[in-house]
């Protein structure tokens, strides 16, 4: 067993867990090991997977092999807005129907409260807040384009989302320059790298056996799967890959996912001025931008403020693009001071960025490796994983165990995964498509309206929250 000493530790939400909780102590691999299921990725997938495959099958050997730390992949790193997929239901809807949508949505809005349950249950302290989602208009363009997801929600009777008037928009986000707003009241935040600690814990707690600082290498498509590592391998039944971005390195979901970064910067405390704005609860906030804007405090009175601007991986490559500081980070800092001018005092203290797998509809998907009977994936969360794993877990374990349910019949386990173009054309393409979004959405801004080849470039982007035509 080593210290942990690796590159999560500049990470801003790790090192405070860190900081909290003690430097974890891990372990690698270094010989041949036998197991009934491995799991490559300890992110919030993998972890979940593993603790869902132990409650279930407690004699079950269990291995998570991973590159770094746990959760020191888009786990550690990401905004804390744990969120249903009611927001998503028409492109659930489109995918899967009318019925499995609404079960998947609702399932979906139950694992919100299951995480604040397993926090609990585990004395696991992840800042669990469940004072709901405010999703914002802040341009007249954007006001009113969840309309169409309400009314559609209504024609079933289900009404995830309270309209409010704009006063309470600007009263419950702090600031004014929100216009108009939709609030989920189901909606959660957490601290991300403590969620991703606590699991890591709890897996071991039921038995998994961790090994960390062990990047698979190689992956043998053996009718017995083998994954490989520098110093050793494990050769089991079933292999389970939860890569997230790392993933894309597979042919067989390289053009499924285009690889995109978030970009998040955390100010300094002060909590008396945010209490001043009238930000006191933990209320998650985000525009309807295609490049959302997401951000929330926490609980020691900081702004994290995030926005997904795509620095794009060609052909899925992910190397260091994702790791260390976000070289956006003025561009983040720039859309928190345009919501927030009263913050002035507030520097920021920290900033980071971190791999998204975006599918074309914004959806995750799981299925088998190049149909291999033994090797399952999931991926393309899209930059909502936190709530949503939790899904994917059930998914990842009842294929693995060869149950037939609910969840390896489920809509999300699916063949029919629409796929970016081939490289060159994806790069260029999301470049492209990227500029054209900027452009729109900054002189919607302005109040001005974008020229017909800008909005025609800006249409062909993947899906996000905001219901569009391709939903
Ligand atoms: C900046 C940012 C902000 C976000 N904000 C939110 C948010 O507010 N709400 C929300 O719901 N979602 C958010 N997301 C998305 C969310 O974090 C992810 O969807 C979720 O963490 C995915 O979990 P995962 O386990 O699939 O991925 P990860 O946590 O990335 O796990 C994958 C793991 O695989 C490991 N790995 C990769 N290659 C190998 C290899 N060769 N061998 C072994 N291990 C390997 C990695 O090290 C990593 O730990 C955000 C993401 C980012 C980057």
């Amino acid at each position: 067993m080593d210290n942990f000493n690796g590159p999560g530790m500049d990470n801003f939400w790790l090192k405070q867990a860190f900081e909290r909780l003690g430097k974890p102590q891990v372990r690698s691999l270094s010989k041949h090991v036998l197991a009934d299921v491995t799991i490559v990725g300890g992110g919030y997938l993998g972890l979940w997977t593993a603790i869902r495959i132990k409650e279930e099958s407690p004699s079950l050997k269990v291995v998570v092999v991973e590159r770094d730390l746990c959760g020191a992949g888009a786990s550690g790193r990401n905004g804390g807005f744990v969120t249903s997929y009611w927001a998503k239901y028409l492109s659930l809807h489109k995918k899967c129907g009318t019925h499995e949508a609404a079960r998947i949505a609702k399932s979906s809005a139950e694992a919100v409260l299951e995480i604040g349950t397993f926090c609990r249950e585990n004395g696991i302290d992840a800042e669990f807040r469940a004072d709901g989602w405010l999703w914002t208009a802040t341009s007249a363009t954007q006001v009113g384009c969840w309309n169409v997801l309400l009314n559609e929600l209504a024609k079933h009777h289900v009404r995830p989302f309270e309209v409010l008037d704009n006063a309470e928009v600007a009263r419950l986000g702090g600031t004014d320059r929100n216009l108009a707003g939709v609030f989920e009241p189901g909606a959660a935040t957490v601290q991300p790298a403590i969620l991703a600690l606590g699991l890591r814990t709890h897996a071991q707690k039921l038995g998994v056996t961790i090994y960390e600082h062990s990047p698979m290498t190689r992956l043998e498509r053996t009718r017995t799967p083998k994954v490989v590592t520098r110093k050793g391998s494990v050769t089991s039944e079933k292999v389970v890959l939860a890569m997230n971005a790392w993933g894309a390195q597979f042919s067989h979901l390289r053009r499924k996912v285009a690889i995109v970064s978030s970009d998040m910067i955390a100010t300094t405390a002060n909590p008396d001025q945010l209490n001043e704005i009238g930000l006191k609860k933990g209320v998650a906030i985000c525009d309807s931008r295609m490049f959302l804007n997401y951000y929330r405090n926490t609980p020691d009175g900081r702004i994290v403020f995030g926005k997904s601007l795509g620095h794009f991986a060609f052909a899925g490559r992910v190397a260091d693009h994702y790791e260390g500081p976000s070289p956006r980070a003025g561009e983040v800092e720039e859309s928190f001071r345009n919501l927030y001018p009263m913050l002035h005092g507030m520097d920021v203290e920290s900033s980071w960025t971190g791999p998204i797998d975006r599918s074309v509809d914004g959806l995750p998907f799981f299925g088998r490796l190049d149909d291999h009977p033994d090797i399952f994936f999931g991926i393309g969360f899209s930059g909502q994983g936190i709530g949503p794993t939790v899904l994917g877990g059930r998914i990842l374990a009842s294929l693995a165990l060869d149950e037939a349910n609910q969840w390896s019949h489920c809509g999300l386990v699916r063949d029919d995964v629409e796929e970016f173009p081939i490289e060159p054309f994806r790069y260029v393409g999301s470049i492209l498509v990227r500029e054209a979004l900027r452009r729109k959405e900054g002189l919607e801004d302005r109040a001005r309206r974008p020229d017909a080849l800008t909005l025609a470039i800006a249409k062909l982007a993947p899906v996000g929250y905001v219901p569009s035509r391709r939903n």
